[in-house]
């Protein structure tokens, strides 16, 4: 992957039919270079459809992630749930796979009460069990937890960086907006160089040239975020946080959640673009 690509979660709001492929196609009008395939409210592709959408990816030169559905959680009390969940995550990376998607994202857990140690534990486990399930089928797919925003689910920073180092072809998604909302800081050049050092330490340098960025402005509270905001309405600073991607030589895919996807998604790109020439 050459240099930091800059997308959409989710087909852009001015492609001209809501598809994936039509998502594709318009990403690579605008000028973008990725977009994640959102399966959030179930997979429903099929093996045909994402032959066609992998094949229309190649064309267009556009990098794929999926984002898996947010009815997830591997510290379920349930067993059933959590067979449901592990279900969930492999249909994605399998379906990912045929679209030559090479990252599926993911909200791993919810605490539901249970001590964050414990949630961890859990978590781990069931996992680590899926990921080996994706082994044996020979499915090379990055598995990332991602960051997430409200105080309720699972995935500090810690966590899913434990996570990636615990487990093999489990990498994280680092999810600024989240990060920020949840902690009410993060919001600065050097907390954010801050993170990067922390992945680099821990993960390796190699993290850093494979990385999966979420970001968006963001509205938050004392628990944590309450809703994804365009950024020009929120208090992110985007260029700040492009500014330690770029001094730190990040590579990989910047997917923009901004309610106005594209808009922001091409604003985050520009900005960047334009540090990357002040050099
Ligand atoms: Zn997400």
């Amino acid at each position: 992957m050459a240099g930091l690509l800059f997308g959409t979660g989710g087909t852009p709001h001015s492609a001209k039919a809501p598809s994936t492929i039509s998502g594709i196609e318009r990403i690579a009008e605008l000028g973008l270079g990725c977009m994640e395939i959102e399966f959030v409210q179930g997979v429903k592709m099929g093996e045909g459809g994402a032959r066609l959408v992998a094949d229309t990816a190649t064309r267009e030169g556009v990098k794929l992630s999926a984002h898996a559905p947010y009815f997830i959680n591997f510290n379920a009390h349930e067993p059933e749930k959590i067979r449901a969940s592990q279900d969930r995550l492999l249909q994605t990376a399998r379906i990912a796979l045929i679209c030559g998607a090479g990252s599926v994202v993911f909200h791993a857990a919810f605490y539901l009460g249970d001590p964050p140690e414990k949630a961890y534990n859990t978590v781990r486990k069931y996992l680590g069990e899926t990921v080996n399930q994706l082994k044996k089928e020979n499915n090379q797919v990055w598995i990332r937890p991602e960051i997430m925003g409200k105080l309720s689910g699972f995935g500090t920073l810690q966590e899913i960086l434990d996570l990636s180092i615990e487990l093999d072809r489990v990498a994280p998604c680092i999810d600024f907006a989240h990060w920020h909302a949840r902690t009410g800081r993060f919001n600065s050049y050097h907390e954010f160089t801050s993170i990067l050092e922390q992945v680099k330490e821990r993960l390796g340098k190699a993290a850093l040239d494979n990385m999966h960025i979420h970001v968006s402005g963001i509205a938050y509270g004392k628990k944590g975020e309450i809703k994804h905001l365009n950024l020009e309405e929120s208090d992110f600073q985007y260029a700040e946080l492009l500014k330690a991607l770029k001094d730190y030589e990040v590579e990989g895919m910047l997917i923009c959640e901004s309610p106005n996807l594209e808009t922001d998604a091409l604003l985050l790109q520009a900005t960047y673009n334009t540090l990357l020439k002040a050099g």
